[in-house]
């Protein structure tokens, strides 16, 4: 009898995978949907108060001598602002640059962690232990190589710099005036020791929260190789599991961050 339950089970699963081999790669994509998870670029974009911000000159735009149309612009900007990448390397000597980053970890399935309830009440929240302990309590623990990502809601105040920073002024003298939740560093540490997660995403400006002074969130987590998207945008159209995530930054040669497209394939 366990011999023929043996056989039903490699029947089935061999019959499983032929299934699955049968459906393109194009057919599998049709039963989802995507979702864009980048801001656009533009000089709406917002960047750390003593970062330069995106302009883009115009090279040329109409229409030629030759009698056809052509544009063409010339861009300029930090690494960090926008939606945007933080390499290692940004906070840990050694640690990876944006083009060293293994596709492996800026490609896979997401966890989305929603504090937004305490996050838009406190401008200063910190994402807690307690937070994630909550969500696994649900969902069960954060599965190995997770892309995991934080929804603070704060994503609906982009790109309005007063909302969404705390403060829409300028300069090295603006950045004390930063107030935005983010994760708390004793949080981190507890990811880095009892999680194994592939990257960090956020939908806010940066993975410390807007008063930090030591930046030990950036630190302890790019300190692990483990790469970080900042100003994450429409969170709210992703599941709390199962999205399916490609970060594709710009690839800088030394970067230590750059712009990055980053989309979700949602399963319907
Ligand atoms: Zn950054």
């Amino acid at each position: 009898m366990i011999k023929k339950i043996g056989w039903i089970v490699v029947l089935f699963i061999s019959c499983n995978q032929k299934k699955v081999a049968d459906i393109s790669v194009s057919e599998m994509f049709a039963t989802g949907k995507w979702v864009d998870l980048s801001y656009d670029f533009s000089d709406k974009t917002l960047y750390w108060p003593t970062a330069s911000g995106f302009k883009l000159d115009t090279a040329f735009e109409g229409i030629t001598t030759g009698g056809y149309y052509y544009s063409a612009f010339n861009f300029c900007a930090a690494e960090h602002g926008g939606t945007h990448l933080d390499a290692p390397v940004h906070f840990a000597k050694g640690k990876w640059t944006a083009n060293e980053i293994p596709l492996d970890n800026l490609i896979g399935e997401a966890v989305v962690v929603d504090v937004k309830d305490s996050a838009m009440k406190n401008a200063d929240y910190l994402i807690s232990v307690a937070d994630i302990e909550a969500w696994e309590k649900k969902n069960n623990a954060i599965p190995n190589n997770a892309v995991l990502l934080f929804r603070t809601g704060y994503g609906a105040y982009y790109p309005d710099a007063k909302k969404y920073l705390g403060t829409d002024q300028r300069g090295a003298e603006a950045v004390a005036k930063l107030h935005f939740p983010s994760i708390d560093p004793a949080a981190a540490e507890w990811l880095v020791k009892n999680r194994k997660i592939k990257s960090v995403g956020i939908d806010v400006a940066s993975v410390d929260y807007g008063q930090s002074k030591d930046f030990k969130v950036h630190q302890v987590i790019y300190g692990q190789n483990i790469p970080g998207f900042e100003n994450v945008a429409n969170m709210g159209q992703l599941p709390v599991k199962g999205a399916y995530i490609f970060a594709l930054p710009m690839k800088i040669k030394g970067g230590s961050g750059g712009p990055l497209r980053i989309i979700a394939w949602v399963k319907n």
